[in-house]
């Protein structure tokens, strides 16, 4: 899941305190920007990303049947929205990992 966090964090540009916008690929930092100054930071993590997918793919069933076991209710009735929005969260991070280093 392509994911954007918000957090205060100190810039090493402004030098100041301030929102931060955190862009992730799985559980990849990859783009930090200052709210305030547009200091960003790409990490290029291309090679780390196709691992953690590989690992996230294999483990996926058991952490489904995890989930069924814990709360099967929720997780039956969230698995149509959830399976139809793969597809394009997936391509959401493909783009930021591998869009990002054209920025
Ligand atoms: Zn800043």
């Amino acid at each position: 899941m392509s994911a954007v966090e918000n957090a205060v964090l100190l810039c090493q540009s402004c030098g100041e305190e301030t929102d931060h916008r955190l862009a992730y690929a799985g559980r990849l930092l990859v783009v930090t920007e200052c709210r305030h100054c547009g200091h960003t930071i790409v990490r290029d993590v291309r090679a780390r990303y196709l691992a953690d997918l590989k690992q996230r793919v294999a483990t996926k069933p058991v952490r489904m049947l995890r989930r069924f076991v814990r709360h099967p209710v929720g997780f039956t009735s969230s698995l149509p929205r959830t399976t139809m929005r793969k597809p394009s969260e997936l391509l959401d991070e493909v783009r930021l990992v591998w869009g990002s280093r054209r920025a």
